[in-house]
């Protein structure tokens, strides 16, 4: 205990292995920079970053915890579900992971046919040219579109075109919640809602779905995050301590990719670190 005591330490962060902007090893040299004693990469359905985001890590001082975002579903919602240190070669695990994947691959075509339809043609390696790892998403889309000149940055493209509400979305397989915590926990993994109320979607988490979470096991909730405010940060975080999680927090930094998420933007306690840590050893 207190080995991490004023420990500055960042648990969302993205690489180029998903939609972050920046390989794993550039990521983890920008957090030094930043002052950062910690982070945990967590790209988007894949931990294929996290061998080389530990090695940088261990050169330049900061501890790199492995991890991922899973994509999950509740209730036909978007869920993120942040999973810390589960076994990467757990056999459920990375099955459905894989079939995540798949699913982002398999909506590609049919966004780029909603997009020349638009009138903004794009071909497959267009968006293979931007997407430097595995988990293959919108951000790149965005990234082939910038690259076209049809739009400015990742936020035009979202705002016109790539949004949930936008013409060109299509969706995509993720896991039910309830069994994406149970892969992880089961995976040995720390399980924790990503930004549960950021971008609009405060009315799907509520407080008796948290309990059913909790009660399900889920570790904790993502409370400081940039696109929390104050206000639903005292809420979340009274949420968490009626029910027992703990409360975390990251910038869910995407390099260049995403304006209002530097590196450091959201912190995690030392002490709720450490009871992490102690989760994934125990
Ligand atoms: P997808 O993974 O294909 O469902 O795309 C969703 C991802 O796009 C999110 O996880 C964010 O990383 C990113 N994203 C969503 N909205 C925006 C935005 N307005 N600007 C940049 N990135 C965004
Ligand atoms: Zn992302
Ligand atoms: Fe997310
Ligand atoms: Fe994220």
């Amino acid at each position: 205990m207190g080995q991490t005591a004023g420990m500055r330490i960042d648990l969302h962060t993205h690489s180029a292995v998903s939609d972050g902007t920046d390989a794993p090893a550039v990521l983890v040299e920008h957090a030094a920079e930043a002052g950062l004693d910690a982070i945990a990469l967590t790209d988007h359905d894949t931990f294929d970053g996290v061998p080389e985001a530990q090695g940088a890590g261990a050169r330049v001082g900061v501890v790199v915890l492995g991890g991922m975002e899973f994509s999950t579903r509740w209730d036909n919602h978007s869920v993120h579900l942040l999973a810390y240190g589960p076994r990467v070669d757990d056999p459920a695990l990375s099955a459905e992971l894989t079939r995540v994947r798949e699913g982002r691959d398999g909506r590609v075509p049919a966004m780029i046919a909603k997009l020349a339809d638009l009138g903004y043609p794009l071909t497959s390696d267009d968006v293979s040219a931007q997407a430097h790892g595995v988990s293959v998403g919108r951000p790149h889309l965005a990234d082939a579109m910038v690259a076209r000149g049809y739009v400015r940055d990742r936020d035009e493209a979202f705002a016109r075109f790539l949004d949930d509400a936008g013409p060109a979305f299509v969706d995509r397989y993720a896991t039910p919640l309830l069994e994406a915590v149970g892969l992880v926990k089961r995976a040995g993994g720390v399980a924790v809602v990503a930004h549960p109320w950021g971008r609009g979607a405060r009315g799907v988490l509520g407080e008796r779905v948290i309990v059913q979470l909790a009660e399900a096991g889920l570790d904790g909730l993502e409370v400081d995050h940039p696109d929390h405010d104050a206000a639903a940060r005292e809420q979340l975080r009274g949420l968490a301590h009626r029910h027992g999680l703990l409360v975390t927090g990251g910038s869910d930094h995407h390099g260049t990719g995403k304006k209002h998420n530097p590196l450091g933007a959201g912190l995690t306690d030392p002490l709720v670190f450490e009871e992490i840590l102690r989760r994934i050893a125990g």
